[in-house]
């Protein structure tokens, strides 16, 4: 199976693209050998980036009480924390006048933002996203009027958009979210073509980019998306750290997502005088180890010529399709027929074998790192028929031919000789 790609830049990807922490990390096997670890599981969290490892080190001895203090450290720590949030704003593509909230991770993100579309929004998902991007929509917000309607998506692409379109013609939307790559199949609309529809139907748009800032270049200006939200976790910072940026009137506007200290301006025993976002959202001491990592990882994955990092993880993902297709029985999960472009994201079934014990398999005998399951995305799976779960492979800059060649030879190796 291909894809047809959108990216020129040749690469054999034999070489990591940027050193990530943690690449010579040995495991055990069952027969007592110790092997290299072969990550395939960037999707689910990636590696920190050696870049990033050293700036922790340098910024943790530095920082104290951020935005409380007058102390030196207490300033600086300030300084590093609103540096760090311009970073994160900036790598988002943001316009002059949006908005960058510090979050734990895009769960978190797409929480915040559900608590600030206008009372009485409608919000208008699909029925193929990661749960953190269905569940915050669908759980109704007593007393906000807000709701939410979710579209099958068509087999496909020009399907679900003219499933969109016809939704969005029904009736008034506040808002449009959808995946920027899915975290099964690495798949994705055309955003700007999803944007163009919303706009016409004067919706907003927002984008789930866990799986797409970590991977392609995104602008929020250029795309004329509203929002986007992305993890640390899997942009190659440390755990802990995320993003909502996008339009200031909503999150001005929106329920504070944490209630404490930081996110007032004056609090009497009877009221609380909010702040206006980000601190409005960001209730709470903040995590500025975290933001400072985070900023890093998006200084240093900005810094790669221009696609490099969809060329490498593209090289990789091509290899990876190319040894599955001669493993018998193996079927690739695939969203639509006349997709573009997707991440290095691979997800895929072995016959009637259940996944979990394929996955079990190697990680045992070959040292191989690859999640399985349903992926946070039951309507997903059922959506492609396979309800029960499957194994999902993934790459990122610190992954190099050698890990896939030793995934296809372990499943290979699995269906010829069995378990
Ligand atoms: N959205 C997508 C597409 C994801 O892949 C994930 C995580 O796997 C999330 C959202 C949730 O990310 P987090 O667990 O960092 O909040």
């Amino acid at each position: 199976m291909s894809f047809p790609a959108t990216t020129s830049c040749a690469t054999t990807a034999d070489r990591a693209l940027l050193p990530v922490v943690g690449a010579d990390t040995l495991v055990p096997l069952v027969d007592g050998r110790q092997v290299p670890y072969a990550n395939l599981d960037y999707a689910a969290s990636a590696p920190a980036l050696e870049a990033v490892a050293a700036r922790v080190v340098e910024v943790l001895p530095l920082y104290a009480s951020v935005h409380r203090g007058a102390g030196y450290l207490s300033q600086l720590s300030t300084a590093l924390y609103e540096s760090a949030r311009a970073t994160v704003a900036r790598f988002a593509g943001a316009r002059d006048d949006d908005v960058a909230v510090i979050t734990r991770n895009t769960t978190d993100a797409l929480n915040l933002l559900a608590g600030c579309v206008p009372d009485g929004g409608r919000v208008l998902v699909l029925d193929i996203e990661h749960h953190a991007n269905l569940l915050p929509w669908v759980r109704s917000v007593r007393g906000s009027g807000r709701t939410a309607t979710v579209v099958p998506a068509a087999p496909t692409v020009a399907g679900t958009l003219t499933a969109l379109r016809d939704e969005l013609a029904r009736q008034p939307y506040a808002l449009v979210t959808l995946t920027g790559a899915s975290n099964v199949t690495g798949e994705a609309l055309p955003i700007t073509s999803v944007v163009a529809l919303a706009q016409e139907a004067g919706a907003r748009v927002a984008v789930d980019g866990a799986q797409l800032l970590p991977h392609r270049a995104f602008s929020l200006a250029d795309s004329g998306v509203d929002y986007v939200a992305f993890s640390g976790h899997k942009t190659y910072a440390p755990f802990g750290a995320g993003a909502l940026v996008g339009r200031r009137d909503w999150l001005d506007a929106g329920t504070p997502y944490l209630a404490g200290g930081g996110a007032v301006r004056d609090v009497r025993t009877d009221r609380a005088l909010w702040q206006p976002a980000p601190a409005r959202h960001e209730g709470g001491s903040p995590n500025v180890l975290g933001a400072v990592a985070l900023a890093q990882a998006c200084d240093t994955l900005a810094a790669l010529p221009t696609g490099a990092l969809a060329a490498h993880e593209d090289a990789l993902r091509t290899r990876l399709l190319d040894g599955l297709a001669d493993i018998p029985g193996v079927r690739v999960l695939r969203l639509w027929s006349d997709s573009a472009d997707p991440v290095g994201v691979v997800s895929f079934t072995v016959g009637e074998h259940d996944s979990g014990l394929v996955a079990a398999y190697l990680s045992a005998e070959h040292g191989i790192g690859v999640r399985d399951g349903r992926f946070c995305a039951h309507p997903l799976l059922a959506r492609v028929g396979v309800p029960g779960g499957a194994i999902r492979a993934s790459v990122g800059v610190g992954t190099t031919t050698e890990a896939v060649d030793r995934l296809v030879a372990g499943l290979r190796a699995y269906v010829t000789d069995g378990p």
